[in-house]
């Protein structure tokens, strides 16, 4: 009896298969005694298609044409979105972390009753308690972005005083922030914002998007007297701009936050 159920199950399943039209994803289909009615689940890389007992393949397949653009746009959008997000364990875990365009070592001391706290003196140095479990990843993560943020706010506070006696330029604030897809923004009051994760690139790069930010505020476009502005000031900055190009997107997507 098991034999013929099992038999039965797996002949009306690749009846299915056969019979659909094709959907943009794998699809795995289930029979169920415990569910109640036909059901889609979108899972990252997989739609279900879940029927239960009693269902003909006929309401199934007509059930799966009715929901297929929802599910397939679930799909895509769960799909991009876990493509954004590093793999758990893989900022805590990494041996090594870019710091100033070098590749530094990433050392974590876990204690009980340890405050967090980052240091960096060659290596970054990162302590955290213990006991943190499926959140030790983030709770490092944010450390070092905070740690990041305040030492580049101060890195570049004295980079623009350096530059400022030649440019004559000045912000009026300077904000590192989490940016997605910029890499620096001058707003209209001359508030100079960056991408925190410039403190990771080269330090050469660093100063090329801190220049080219302070250019828009004489120059609040990309016109040809604008990038005249910027290479006055930094000669070189081409190559710069195609490290950012050749390294930029690789270092936002590992470390998305
Ligand atoms: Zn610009």
């Amino acid at each position: 009896m098991g034999m013929d159920n099992r038999h039965h199950k797996s002949h009306s399943e690749f009846n299915v298969y056969t019979q659909m039209k094709p959907v943009a994803g794998p699809l795995k289909i289930r029979r169920s005694s415990k569910a109640k009615r036909l059901r889609l689940a979108v899972k990252p890389g997989l739609i279900e298609l879940v029927i239960p007992r009693g269902t003909g393949e006929a309401q199934a397949m007509a059930f799966l044409d009715q929901h297929r653009a929802w599910a397939e746009g679930k799909l895509l959008e769960l799909n991009d979105r876990a493509s954004r997000i590093p793999a758990p364990g893989s900022f805590a875990s990494s041996p090594t972390l870019p710091w100033r365009g070098r590749e530094v070592p990433l050392i974590i001391r876990e204690a009980p009753g340890l405050r967090t706290r980052v240091s960096v003196e060659g290596a970054i140095h990162i302590a955290l308690p213990q006991g943190l479990g499926e959140t030790r990843d983030e709770v490092a993560l944010r450390a070092f972005y905070v740690w990041v943020r305040r030492w580049l706010r101060t890195h570049v506070a004295a980079m623009v005083e350096r530059l400022a006696p030649r440019t004559g330029l000045r912000p009026r604030e300077i904000r590192i922030k989490r940016m997605k897809t910029r890499w620096g923004s001058c707003g209209p009051r001359n508030d100079i914002n960056l991408n925190w994760l410039l403190a990771l690139a080269p330090d050469s790069v660093l100063e090329y998007v801190v220049v080219h930010e302070l250019c828009h505020i004489s120059q609040r476009n990309h016109s040809p007297a604008f990038w005249l502005l910027v290479a006055r000031h930094l000669p070189n900055y081409a190559e710069e701009r195609r490290w950012l190009k050749l390294h930029g997107a690789e270092l936002m997507r590992r470390f998305s936050l």
